[in-house]
């Protein structure tokens, strides 16, 4: 679970093995978290090549950002020739790739989303809402579930927060950052 927590805390505050400091209770573990993927988002636009600015980010930007963490993805998602495609738990081991797991895109998308507009980005031109970026998160999460035999079940309207919280545990889960 703290996966994330203890990653970024070693590569922007490298320093000895000290007590930390209290964690400020003003602070919800949403907004630290937002704050740690606006964080890295910004790193990414500073080292792509050539650099992007954020203002003139569009949702393919965003795409290629959200592809470009797949390689640090936990999430076993079969291919279409492997055997166990469509098993939730496979017997054995295969060689399919590891990708970020839907939910974790999905709230990180709206984590980033929320941090765009509280940075000063106009939500007309928010490029985490973009059409294509809700086109992929439901093109990605609708190949995860075949692929890995979980139904993403479409809950209740009264359920719906429920639903949501879930998957952002399971997004922090799975969601590790460089
Ligand atoms: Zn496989």
């Amino acid at each position: 679970m703290l996966d994330v927590f203890s990653t970024s805390s070693i590569s922007e505050n490298f320093s000895p093995p000290t007590a930390p400091p209290p964690p400020s209770p003003a602070v919800s573990r949403y907004e630290l978290q937002k704050r740690r993927d606006w964080n890295t988002f910004g790193q990414y636009l500073k080292n792509h090549k050539p650099p992007l600015i954020l203002s003139r980010c569009s949702g393919a930007n965003i795409l290629e950002f959200l592809k470009y963490l797949d390689q640090f993805g936990k999430t076993k998602v079969h291919n279409c020739c492997c055997p166990f495609f469509g098993h939730p738990q496979p017997p054995a081991p295969c060689t399919c790739p590891l990708k970020q797991a839907w939910g974790s895109l999905d709230a990180l998308v709206g984590r980033l989303r929320a941090a765009f507009e509280e940075n000063g980005g106009r939500a007309e031109t928010n490029p985490f809402g973009a059409r294509a970026v809700r086109l992929y998160l439901r093109e990605v999460r609708d190949s995860q579930a075949k692929a890995r035999g979980i139904a993403y079940e479409k809950k209740k309207r009264k359920n719906n927060k429920r639903h949501f919280q879930e998957q952002e545990k399971e997004g922090d889960k799975n969601l590790k950052l460089p």
